[in-house]
This record gives C-alpha cells, structure tokens and sequence, in this order.
C-alpha cells in the first residue's frame, strides 16, 4: 500500500478513506472490510506520506533494516553536527584556536581589536551559561557556577566571597579583566576536556551494565520475556555516546533518533548530576546513571527506516520506539514525533525497570497518563503490551503481516478498550496544545482521561486552534484536519 504512489490531489485526499487513513486517521477503517488488507499492513504506513504538497515529489518510501549497511550512511554524520541543538563539546576551544592562529598571522594589523572582540564575546556567554532561561532541561545555573568558580581557581583567580554560587560566579565574570578571561579559557579548556574523556569512558562501559541489567529485569518478570536482547545489544553497540560541556549545554541529557548519538552534559556529580522538575514546580535531583538509563532506553527502542527518492531523498528514521515520526520536516524543519508523552511514558516505566527503582521524579506526568490510558477504556491493557512494541525487533524483510506485530497488538487492545480512531484524535489534540506548551498537552491528556463528560477530542484541539488564533494552512495533513474539526464542532453542537 504505502509503496504505491498516491494520488494526492486534495478531492481525493478529502474522500479516499485509505489516503484519510494514511494522513492520521491510522484506524478509520478498523472494523471495516477493508480492516483484513490494512491488518497485513502496517500501521504506520500513514508516515510514508508526504504533509506538504510542495515539498511532495517521486517517494516510494521503502522500507529498510535499521542497522544494515544502506541505513548506516545516515550514521556517518559530520561529527560537528552531532551536537547540533546540544552545546559545543568544550566551552572555550575553538575561541582559543581561533585567537591563537589571529596571533600566529602577524601581517593582520589589527589582531588585538579582534582578539578584544572575541573575549568580551566569551564573557557574554558565561554570563548567559549562568542565566535562569540557559538553564533550562536538566540543566542547573549551581552546577554551571561551580564549573566556572571552580576553574577559575585553577587558574588562580580571586574569588568573591559570597554564599550564593551563582551569584558569586556572576560577580567574577563581570569583574575579569580581558586577560583573565583568557586564564579562565586557557585553564577551563583542559581540565573540561579531561572530565569529558573521563565521563565518556565511564558511560561506554555502563552500554554493558544497561544490557546486563535489562536481562535481569526480564529473567525476574520485570520486563516482558519476548524482549529480544539480541535487537537491543546491536543497537547499543551502535549508540554513539558523547558527552558536552555543562556550560553549553541547553539540555542535560537527550538521544537524536536521526544521529543515534546520546548526548549528556558534563556532571561533577554523577549521584545529583541533573535538575528535575515536577509540573508543580518542585525540583528534585536525578543520577547520572538514572539519566543515562533513560536516555539509552529511548535509544534501545524499535527502530524503522525508510529510504526515500525524491526530494528529501536519503534514509528517514520514521520509527523510534513508540515515536513516530514525519519524515517530512514540519513548518520548522523538524519533523515532529507523534505518540511522544506514550513513549516518555514508557521510556521511563523501562529505566525503572532495568535499573529496579520503585520510584522516579522522571516524567511523573507522563506516566499518570499512560496508567489512565490503561486503565480507562472499557478493557485494561497491560503494561507489558506497551514495552513489548516499544522494544520490538522490525526486520523490513520479513513479511509485512510479521513486521511490528506488538505495536500492532497494542494498536488492536487501545482501539477495543476505546474506539478505533481514539490514539490518533488524542494525540492530535496533545499535538495541538504541545506545540506551545508539551507540559500542558500531557496535563489536557490526563484531565482528558479522569473527567466524566468529555468535549470531543477534535473540538478540544480546535479550541485550541482558535484561542491562539491560527489559521489551518493548507497542507495536505491539515485538510484532513479541517474536515475531522469540522465533524468535531457537528458533533460538539458548535461548542467552541
Ligand atoms: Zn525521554
């Protein structure tokens, strides 16, 4: 199905139920005749479309193995370009490079203007390193400030008196003469760099433990016995670990499905390494090893590629674990993951799990969702049904009635707990809500769940639309969109 071209003129996109079925409706025809052919499919085969009809071209997207040799080219990415979004490997390196060589070239005349210009740049970005909204995901303005009172010492600089470490870090930086700045780089380049290399190796080493802990978890029925080791040794060995200076980093820790690369920002404190907080605004302290955990569960889960012609030609991860993902970059140039707070949600119950933790400030909300989402729909679905799909073997090359058959299991279990149509529409309107604010999407989700009288799905999602005033775009995804709004608001009695 998904490997014939479509027709996608916008009639047929609006009345062929398969073309509404591959753009989102993912189960309109479930219960149908048709549901015997979309049964031997994929579920997912609705992500082989192309949202934007300008950006669409020839795609036969086709299926291929995460892993094998036509995959792996996406793998070999600029090493640069891993860290994209993540912060620079070591604060401070490529100014003292750059400085260096203005020196080195004697025939440039103004060199000290140039070098002035660079410092002062520097001096802003510890600053910034050092301000509430650059310590955000994970990472503590504490942790930052310790870095730099810390390196500061080391290159025997004085230091403010003070109680406050944020503050009294603040108060170096803005009193450093230019020079010191450079003492400040000069000594903070290596000692980061060593504390990286230091950190790296340790987490390789934890890629065994993680295995050897999630056989455990399944020998002792914490985990579903149909996980396949096998498929998540191979993708650890495939994980690229790097760890980033606290001080660029915007994120304490995160995996890119694209790259395969799990990122973390350096810690000096591996028990109290990150910053949680919970939706009540309560902050708490995760491990290194707790992040790291969650980090490589995501990075351990199913893994689906297609290759694409055309356009965007090249390999598209369409598939991470219970994540699917557009392989048509959104209005962004991201694409954007559907099913996101499920895969959280699970993400998190597995490091659990594997590393036997009875408790977790990570992903609270996410998981209160994911119990409801179980165990509100006319039938309870089980834990294990979501950690079998999330961790899945897809081999492309078996028959597609045999590819993804646990996500496929649970597709079957949450559309009979609640209705065919019931993930997709829940998910559009998280979508719609996270697209300003993803902490929200998963709280409407959750007050979704728990409340007796429920607003249509898709007029919650259109109220959200219109209270912030957007207009649908005429992309393909949103003409569908429209029509199910416009069968919302039918329903809903022009409630909105
Ligand atoms: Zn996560």
């Amino acid at each position: 199905m998904s490997e014939q071209p479509i027709d996608t003129s916008p009639e047929e996109l609006t009345h062929n139920p398969q073309i509404l079925e591959d753009l989102g409706g993912l189960a309109v025809l479930e219960g149908s005749p048709q549901q015997e052919a979309l049964g031997a499919e994929d579920d997912f085969s609705w992500l082989d479309v192309s949202a934007d009809p300008a950006s669409a071209g020839p795609m036969n997207p086709k299926k291929i193995n995460w892993g094998s040799e036509q995959h792996t080219g996406l793998n070999n990415t600029d090493e640069a370009k891993l860290y994209l979004g993540a912060g620079v490997k070591v604060a401070g390196e490529s100014l003292l490079t750059y400085i260096d060589q203005l020196r080195e070239n004697s025939y440039v005349d103004d060199t000290q203007e140039r070098v002035s210009k660079e410092l002062a740049k520097e001096r802003e970005f510890l600053l910034d390193a050092l301000e509430e909204e650059s310590c955000v995901n994970g990472v503590a303005c504490e942790d930052n400030a310790a870095i730099i009172l810390g390196d500061a010492e080391l290159a025997r600089l004085d230091l403010p008196e003070g109680e406050d470490d944020v503050e009294r870090a603040k108060q170096l930086v803005t009193s450093l003469s230019e020079s010191e700045i450079e003492r400040f780089v000069r000594s903070h380049v290596p000692a980061e760099t060593a504390r990286i290399q230091q950190q790296e190796q340790a987490l390789e080493g934890w890629k065994g433990i993680f295995l050897e802990l999630t056989q455990q978890a399944i020998d002792k029925g914490a985990l579903p016995p149909s996980i396949d080791t096998k498929a998540i040794e191979a993708r650890l060995k495939a994980l690229k670990v790097r760890v980033v200076d606290g001080l660029s980093a915007r994120s304490a820790a995160a995996y890119n499905d694209r790259t395969h690369v799990l990122i973390l920002a350096s810690t000096q404190n591996p028990e109290q390494a990150y910053l949680l907080e919970s939706p009540e605004g309560q902050t708490s302290r995760v491990s290194l090893f707790h992040a790291f955990g969650h980090e490589a569960s995501h990075a351990v889960g199913a893994k689906v590629v297609v290759h694409k012609e055309g356009r965007d030609e090249g390999e598209h991860v369409v598939r991470s674990g219970l994540g699917f993902m557009s392989h048509t970059p959104g209005q962004d140039g991201e694409s954007t993951m559907r099913f996101l707070a499920l895969e959280e949600a699970v993400t998190e119950l597995a490091t659990m799990r594997i590393q036997n933790l009875e408790t977790s400030d990570g992903r609270v909300a996410e998981r209160k969702f994911l119990e409801l989402l179980r165990t509100k729909g006319r039938q309870e679905i089980s834990e294990d049904l979501f950690l079998e799909a999330k961790f899945e073997e897809y081999d492309a090359s078996r028959p597609a009635s045999e590819r993804g058959a646990a996500w496929r299991q649970l597709r079957r279990s949450i559309n009979e707990a609640y209705d065919p149509k019931f993930l997709v529409e829940l998910d559009d309107m998280m979508e719609a809500y996270a697209a300003y604010d993803y902490g929200d999407s998963v709280q409407r989700a959750i007050d979704y769940l728990e409340s007796d009288e429920k607003m249509p799905l898709g007029a919650m999602r259109l109220q959200r639309a219109a209270q912030s005033g957007l207009e649908f775009s005429p992309s393909w995804k949103n003409i569908v969109r429209k029509e199910k709004a416009d069968e919302a608001l039918r329903i809903s009695g022009g409630m909105i």
